[in-house]
C-alpha cells in the first residue's frame, strides 16, 4: 500500500476531535511530501536537528511536532517554529521552553510526558508528580509556554489489557488535573497517546492526539 492509503486508512480509525500526528522521523523529504500531497498537515519528529532541517526545506503550512526527548541544550534549535512540545519531562527542560519562547517573542505549547509504562528507558514525570507539580510550580515565571495536556507512552508488549490499563490510568489523571485549580498557563485540552500499535485502544481509552508512524510511512530505516 502506498503513503496514501495508508494515511486513508488510519484517518478512518480516527474520530472527529481526535489530532493525527504523521511521525515522519528518519523519513526522507519525498515520503513526507507523500503524506503531505496525502492531505497531511501536522508531522512529528523525535530529533530536534532533524526537525528543524525538515521545517526548512518542507513547505511552510507544516505544523511540527517534537514528541521525543528533547534535551534541554537543544531547545534553542526549534523554539522559531515548533508547534507543540510533547515530551515535556522536567522543570528545568519548562523552563528553557520558556527561556527560548521569550527570546522569539512566542509562547510555546507543550504537553507534559508522564511515565505509565513499565519499562524503565521511557522518559516522563511519574503520575503522582504531577498534580503538585501544577499547584506548586512559579507560575508566574512561564509566561511564554502554555502547558495543553499530557502525554504517555505505554508499555510495547502485546498484553493489550496492560496497555489499556496504562492509557486508562493517564486517562484518570488528565481527568483528575482537568477539574483543577488550574494555573492561567496550564489547561488540560490535549491528552496525546497511542502510537501505530495501540492507537485503537488509546483512542477507545480518550485520547485527543494519535502519534503514527510505521503505519502510515512502512518500516523506519536504522539510524
Ligand atoms: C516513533 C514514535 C512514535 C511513532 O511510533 P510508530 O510505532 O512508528 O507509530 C510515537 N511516539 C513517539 C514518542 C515516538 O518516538
Amino acid at each position: 500500500m502506498s503513503i496514501k492509503e495508508n494515511l486513508e486508512a488510519v484517518r478512518r480509525e480516527i474520530p472527529e476531535g481526535c489530532t493525527l500526528i504523521a511521525v515522519s522521523k528518519t523519513q526522507p523529504a519525498a515520503k513526507i511530501m507523500e503524506a503531505y500531497d496525502g492531505g497531511q498537515r501536522v508531522f512529528g519528529e523525535n530529533r530536534a536537528q532533524e526537525l528543524a532541517r525538515k521545517s526548512r526545506e518542507l513547505p511552510g503550512d507544516i505544523e511540527w511536532h517534537m514528541i521525543g526527548h528533547l534535551q534541554t541544550n537543544k531547545v534553542k534549535v526549534i523554539a522559531p517554529f515548533v508547534t507543540l512540545i510533547h515530551s515535556i519531562d522536567s522543570v528545568r527542560l519548562l523552563e528553557e521552553v520558556n527561556r527560548q519562547a521569550a527570546r522569539h517573542d512566542r509562547t510555546i505549547a507543550c504537553l507534559l510526558q508522564v511515565h505509565i509504562a513499565e519499562e524503565q528507558t521511557k522518559y516522563g514525570f511519574l503520575s503522582e508528580e504531577i498534580p503538585a507539580l501544577i499547584a506548586d510550580l512559579n507560575w508566574g515565571e512561564f509566561s511564554n509556554v502554555q502547558v495543553k495536556g499530557l502525554m504517555g507512552m505505554a508499555t510495547f508488549t502485546d498484553d493489550e489489557q496492560q496497555v489499556r490499563r496504562e492509557f486508562q490510568g493517564l486517562r484518570a489523571l488528565f481527568d483528575k488535573v482537568s477539574k483543577g485549580p488550574l494555573p492561567p498557563q496550564v489547561v488540560m485540552q490535549e491528552l496525546s497517546m497511542g502510537m501505530s500499535g495501540d492507537y485503537k485502544i488509546a483512542i477507545e481509552e480518550g485520547s485527543t492526539m494519535v502519534r503514527i508512524g510505521t503505519a502510515i510511512f512502512g518500516e523506519r530505516q536504522q539510524t
